[in-house]
C-alpha cells in the first residue's frame, strides 16, 4: 500500500521544520564521487549504482562502518559547503521552512580536516541558503559517543570562538556501552556556554530505558534524539510531557537499523501528546527526505492530513526558534492546513 498521489502532494507543500538530520548522512553517492574526483582519492567502487548498491545494512554498527568510510571525501571548506547546500536546496523543494542540522566535527577533525574548516564551509552554506532559497537552517554540533569524554570537551573548547553559528550540542554514533552519563560533565560544560542540549537515544538500544531516564533527570536535555522506546515505560513518558520535551523520530532509518519503523510507538506518542516530530536521520543512507519519512509513516500507520499537520505542528513547537519566527510559521501552517 502506499499513499495516495493527493496526500504526497499535501505532505510536500506542508511547511516543517527538520530537527534531525545529519549533514554527512546527505551525501549522495554522486556528490561523493564528484569530491573524490576533485580531491584526488581513490573509491571502492566505480559508479553511484555500485555504491547505492552497497547500502545494505542491518544495525546501527554496519551502517556506520559506511558511514564514516564515505567522509574521505570531505576534506575542503568547499566540499562541505557543497555538501550541506545540496541538502538545504532538496530541503526547500520539500518545503521545509526550518532546519536543525547536526554535524560531527570529531570525525573530520581525526581525520586531519580543522575543525574551522568544517564548521566555516557550512556557515557559509548556511547564509547564502537563507539568502537564495528562502530556508533558515542552523547547527548542532554533535560529540561521537564512541570517543572519550575527554575528547569531546577539547572538541567543546575548539568550538567556543564558532559559539555564534552553533546553537546547541547533541550526540551521536555507536550507543552500545557509551551511555549518557558518560558525558555528564561534557554537557553540563556546553551548558554554562550557553548551548541547548540534545542526545540520541536510538531504537531499541540495550538499555535504553535507563538512557532516556538519564538524559531527562541526569543530563536535563532540551530535547531528545529519537528516544521513542519511552513508549514502553508510562514514568519516562511522563517525564517527558512533564518538562515539555520533543522527540526527532526518524521512521525510514528506523527500518534499516532496527526491525520496522516503529509506528506503533510514534503514533502512540503522539496520541498521548507527547511532541514528536518526523525527520530524515541520513537520507542519503536510508534512501528518503523528510517528505518520504511523513509518507512512510503515513502509508504504515495510516495517517491522515491531521495528523500529518499536527507532526508539521510539533516541528515548529519544539524547534530552538525565537518565539517571533515560530508564529511566522505556524501562521504558514495554519493557512495551509487549516487552524
Ligand atoms: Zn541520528
Amino acid at each position: 500500500m502506499t499513499v495516495t498521489s493527493e496526500l504526497q502532494d499535501f505532505i510536500a507543500g506542508l511547511p516543517k521544520a527538520e530537527l534531525h538530520l545529519h549533514i554527512e548522512g546527505t551525501l549522495e553517492p554522486e556528490l561523493k564521487f564528484a569530491l573524490a574526483q576533485r580531491n584526488g582519492i581513490e573509491l571502492e567502487h566505480s559508479s553511484a549504482e555500485e555504491v547505492r548498491a552497497s547500502y545494505d545494512f542491518d544495525s546501527l554498527a554496519s551502517f556506520l562502518t559506511v558511514y564514516y568510510d564515505s567522509m574521505r571525501v570531505l576534506v575542503t571548506a568547499d566540499d562541505f559547503y557543497d555538501l550541506a547546500t545540496a541538502y538545504l536546496t532538496k530541503a526547500a523543494s520539500q518545503n521545509v521552512r526550518y532546519a536543525e542540522i547536526f554535524f560531527d566535527p570529531q570525525a573530520h577533525t581525526s581525520r586531519g580536516v580543522p575543525f574551522a574548516t568544517v564548521v566555516g564551509g557550512l556557515r557559509r552554506a548556511l547564509v547564502d541558503a537563507r539568502r537564495d532559497l528562502g530556508i533558515h537552517a542552523e547547527l548542532i554540533m554533535c560529540f561521537l559517543r564512541d570517543f572519550t569524554a575527554e575528547h569531546a570537551m577539547s572538541t567543546l573548547m575548539e568550538s567556543l570562538p564558532y559559539r555564534d553559528w552553533i546553537l546547541g550540542v547533541g550526540l551521536d554514533s555507536d550507543e552500545r556501552g557509551n551511555p549518557p552519563a558518560k558525558f555528564a560533565a561534557v554537557f553540563a560544560r556546553a551548558r554554562q556556554e550557553g548551548y541547548l542540549l540534545t542526545m540520541h537515544c536510538d531504537i531499541d538500544q540495550e538499555g535504553t530505558h535507563e538512557h532516556i531516564r538519564q538524559v531527562i533527570e541526569d543530563i536535563r536535555v532540551d530535547r531528545i534524539d529519537h528516544g521513542s522506546n519511552a513508549f514502553e515505560r508510562p514514568e519516562l513518558v511522563a517525564a517527558i510531557q512533564e518538562r515539555g520535551l520533543g522527540l526527532t523520530c526518524c521512521p525510514i532509518s528506523n527500518g534499516w537499523v532496527v526491525d520496522g519503523v516503529k509506528e506503533t510507538e510514534i503514533v502512540g506518542l503522539l496520541e498521548q501528546g507527547v511532541k514528536v516530530t518526523i525527520n530524515s536521520d541520513d537520507p542519503a543512507y536510508f534512501g528518503g527526505y523528510v517528505a518520504e519519512n511523513y509518507e512512510r509513516l503515513a502509508e504504515v500507520a495510516g495517517l491522515g492530513r491531521e495528523q500529518l499537520a499536527r507532526l508539521a505542528r510539533n516541528s515548529f513547537d519544539i524547534a530552538w526558534l525565537s518565539g517571533r519566527e515560530r508564529e511566522r510559521y505556524l501562521a504558514e501552517l495554519d493557512a495551509y492546513a487549516g487552524a
